[in-house]
Formats: C-alpha cells, sequence, structure tokens
C-alpha cells in the first residue's frame, strides 16, 4: 500500500548506494539499514537536544537516542564543552588517568551492587568479559541467557534457543562453533517454572545467568512480579552468578538501573551507552570478591588499549553527574508515561489495537490487542505490517523511531512537552491513515 512505500528523496538513495560500494550493507551495525522495516535509511548529519538532522536537512523528533546513550538528549552543551576541554590534553596514553578513578568511584557511588568496576569501550565487551569472569571464578563452563535478550555479538552470547523447552543454545550466526553455543543454555524470559525445573536439573553446573533485567532488544518487556527474586534465590543457592545487562537499563529506568528499580542485587552488572554519553565505552563490575579475579590481581584475563579512554570518562562523568539531579527520574518517567499514553488514547480513537509499556526512559509499544505482553512469542506474534505502516508514517512526518519491532523506544531529559504533544499529534493522524488503508 502507498503507506508502507518510503518516501526518500533521490539524493538519499545515490549516499546508500554509495555506501553499500564500500561498507557491507552500506552500514556500519546491521539495525541501520532499515532491514525489517523497507526503504531507505537516513543519513544523519548533526543532532541537538531532541532532535536529529539527516544529510537533507530534514529534521525529526528523534527516539533512538543512539540505542539509549543520549538520556540527557543530543549535544548537551555542558558534555561537548567537557569533551572539548578533554581533547586538548591529548586523546589517550595506555597509562592510568585520574579521570578512571572518578568514573569508578561515580559508578560505585550510584549502582548499588558495584564494588569495583573495570571499564572497557562497548556493551560486546562488557557482557563477554563478564561472561568469562563468572566462568574463570566458578570454574564451570556453561551460561544461562533467555530467548529475545541480546548481550552483543560475542560468540558466546550470540546464541538463540535450540528447539524444545530447555535447550541447549544453537548458534545465531555461521561462524560460531557448536560446542561454544552449545555451552550456553536458553530459557524462555518471564517463565519461572522452566527456571526452577533447570535449576533443580543441572543448576550446580551453571557459572552464571545473564538477564536484561528489563528486556529491551525484543521491544520492551519487564519482568514478571517474582521472577527476578526467583533468579536471585536460585543463583544464591546454586553457587551460580547473577549478572545483570544494563546495558540499556543502566541510569536510565532509574538512576541506579533496574536493580534500584526492582531492589535485587546482581553478583555482577554490565554497563555501556548512557556511562559514555555518547562515547564508545563498556564497563563491568559488581562483588569485590569477584572483580579481584580479574588480571592484574587475579588469573582472568581481560585488556583494552583504549579502554577508559580519556575523551569517553569526560563525556560520560559530566553525563552522570548531571543526571543525578533530584527529581531526574521521576520527572523523565512521568514525561515519557504522557508520551505512550497519548500514543495509546490515539490508537484507540482510531481503533489500531496497541499496548503500551515504560520505566523512566525506555519504553516500547505493540501493535496487539494483549493488555500487557510479557513474552517472545507475544512479541513475535504482534501486527509487523501495522508496525511497518505506523514506522514510515511517523518517519515521513518527522518522528524517527526504531526502525524495527524488536527494539525499546528512548526517551531524554531534552523531550520538550511541545515534542511530546507533537508526537502524539503525528501518531493520531498515522493511526488513522492506517485504520483507512
Ligand atoms: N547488552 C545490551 C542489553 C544491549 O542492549 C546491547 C546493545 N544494544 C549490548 C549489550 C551490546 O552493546 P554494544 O552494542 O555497545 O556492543
Amino acid at each position: 500500500s502507498a503507506s508502507t512505500t518510503p518516501a526518500s528523496s533521490n539524493a538519499a538513495q545515490q549516499l546508500f548506494e554509495r555506501a553499500q560500494k564500500v561498507i557491507p550493507g552500506g552500514v556500519n551495525s546491521p539495525v541501520r539499514a532499515f532491514g525489517s522495516v523497507g526503504g531507505t535509511p537516513r543519513f544523519i548529519a548533526s543532532a541537538s537536544g531532541a532532535h536529529i538532522t539527516d544529510s537533507e536537512g530534514k529534521r525529526y523528533i528523534d527516539y533512538v537516542g543512539s540505542w539509549g546513550p543520549m538520556l540527557l538528549g543530543h549535544a548537551h552543551p555542558e558534555v561537548i564543552e567537557a569533551v572539548q576541554l578533554a581533547a586538548v590534553n591529548g586523546l589517550s596514553f595506555g597509562a592510568p588517568t585520574e579521570l578512571e578513578v572518578q568514573m569508578a568511584e561515580l559508578i560505585c557511588s550510584i549502582v548499588p551492587s558495584i564494588e569495583s568496576v573495570r571499564m572497557c569501550s562497548s556493551g560486546t565487551e562488557a557482557t563477554m568479559s563478564a561472561i568469562r569472569l563468572a566462568r574463570g571464578f566458578t570454574g564451570r563452563d556453561d551460561i544461562l541467557k533467555f530467548e529475545g535478550c541480546y548481550h552483543g555479538h560475542s560468540d558466546s552470547l550470540l546464541v538463540k534457543a535450540g528447539s524444545g523447552a530447555l535447550t541447549l543454545g544453537v548458534p545465531s550466526s555461521p561462524g560460531i562453533p557448536a560446542d561454544f553455543a552449545k555451552h550456553t543454555l536458553t530459557l524462555p524470559f518471564n517463565d519461572e517454572e522452566a527456571l526452577r525445573k533447570l535449576f533443580a536439573e543441572r543448576g550446580d553446573s551453571i557459572a552464571c545467568i545473564i538477564v536484561e533485567p528489563i528486556a529491551g532488544n525484543m521491544n520492551f518487556i519487564e519482568p514478571n512480579a517474582g521472577y527476578l527474586q526467583a533468579m536471585r534465590e536460585l543463583c544464591t543457592q546454586h553457587g551460580t552468578l547473577l549478572i545483570f545487562d544494563e546495558v540499556m537499563t543502566g541510569f536510565r529506568v532509574s538512576l541506579g538501573g533496574a536493580q534500584e528499580h526492582y531492589g535485587i542485587k546482581p553478583d555482577l552488572t554490565t554497563l555501556g551507552k548512557v556511562i559514555g554519553g555518547g562515547m564508545p565505552v563498556g564497563a563491568f563490575g559488581g562483588r569485590r570478591d569477584i572483580m579481584q579475579q580479574i588480571a592484574p590481581v587475579g588469573p582472568v584475563y581481560q585488556a583494552g588499549t583504549l579502554s577508559g579512554n580519556p575523551i569517553a570518562m569526560c563525556a560520560g562523568i559530566k553525563t552522570l553527574q548531571l543526571l543525578q539531579k533530584p527529581g531526574f527520574h521521576s520527572e523523565l518517567h512521568a514525561k515519557t508515561g504522557r508520551l505512550l499514553s497519548g500514543l495509546k488514547a490515539a490508537a484507540d480513537e482510531a481503533g489500531i489495537p496497541l499496548c503500551v509499556a515504560h520505566a523512566g526512559g525506555m519504553f516500547g509499544f505493540f501493535f496487539s490487542s494483549a493488555d500487557k505482553v510479557t513474552s517472545f512469542d507475544e512479541v513475535m506474534a504482534c501486527n509487523a505490517e501495522h508496525f511497518k505502516q505506523f514506522f514510515h508514517g511517523m518517519l515521513d512526518a518527522g518522528v524517527y523511531l526504531a526502525p524495527s519491532a524488536f527494539e525499546a523506544g528512548f526517551s531524554s531529559a531534552a523531550h520538550s512537552e511541545e515534542d511530546i504533544q507533537q508526537t502524539i499529534d503525528i501518531a493520531r493522524k498515522v493511526f488513522l491513515d492506517m485504520a483507512a488503508a
């Protein structure tokens, strides 16, 4: 139909064609290619506050926020200034800096369970290193992850469920030996009974559970009541480490992340995105006795030439300082709630089934008549055609949403009430067009 045919100019198409000649798929990370929604990706030239501007000069209200880092909005003047001031002192030393100490102190003071923390350069590195540490600490090889959760693209974690309820993982990608993937057990998210059954059978051989405490890589799925508590209890009983992957939720769903939001203390936490304020940064931390197993104090090896990069530390430190402002997260949560209830009301008016959820500055919407979406299977059952129509309708009218129905949305402190209202007004028209199509 007309509404699913993406409008993009010749110039944008030419740029995309040029990109495809020298970059696989024209992009440096797959979801940017608009593969699941079709059409030509927008090439971004600049961004400020809640807005991004593409190579044609068209401006959008942005709900991707670089996939999470831009909690203060794009190009926040104080963050940019911190980066500029840092840059003149040199870009990298490969030796310790006071900035890294400040960053670690900040993280330990904000995230309840973190006593000691190691910086790295991406979320993938953070989770990969945390898994190695958990295996080294426990002397066990098997790990448990959940279907629909994403923890970066390292070999042990790029694994999906095999067939059957409790499964050995199968590689999600060629290039991952089945011999690696078999050590990654997978279960459906939010299935407490399956979790208890697995631990009863083989809990003592599992090094760690790694989980997104709110799943943000299959749209936005909150844990059922008691589910994370059950993980905590089972891990403690069986000597298994609990790793919360808070790369997305950290500093975003509340200041202390999902662990503060739900009152659960994981053994290890992985972080990324927000702590770099847009610069490439990741971190993993947690119980001191476990972290002491990392080189150079312990035998588990982990390293990085650019880890703790001074420019990245400055962007991150300034970001963390600014979002410690009292009321920051409650205001963001309330504002994001107004956006979601506005979208829901507009969809209802048009007779389009929509289900919404949010926490802090992270949200999800599902083209589904369910009251609440709680599992990967339910996400898969949502109306994909509706998503595509909505995505392109919004994009054409100047609202940039994640180009996939399996991603969370991100709001920021820079989104004004006008931005929110404008988004809802645009959505109302798009929903009506969809209903009429
Ligand atoms: N963990 C989670 C929960 C993520 O959402 C992501 C990225 N979206 C990662 C890990 C990997 O982070 P990166 O892309 O920085 O490697």
